[in-house]
């Protein structure tokens, strides 16, 4: 069971946990690598969940309508 963390009711014991990210932040990933005795970086971007929260089926379905 969980508590979701939009309308803080508490699920039933068979009901399913909807995980919503609510928030990423911009990553950069840097990999070295060599070629011909020489030494590169190279640097790719991303993101990485900053912050992401456990909702209720109907909660759920309402956030992600509205986004
Ligand atoms: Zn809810």
């Amino acid at each position: 069971m969980f508590k979701c963390e939009r309308c803080n009711k508490i699920s039933e014991p068979n009901e399913k946990l909807n995980k919503l990210i609510t928030k990423t932040r911009p990553r950069e990933y840097v990999n070295k690598y060599y070629k011909k005795g020489q030494e590169y970086t190279k640097v790719t971007e991303g993101f990485e969940i900053e912050k992401e929260i456990n909702l209720c089926s109907k909660c759920y379905e309402e956030m992600k309508e509205n986004e």
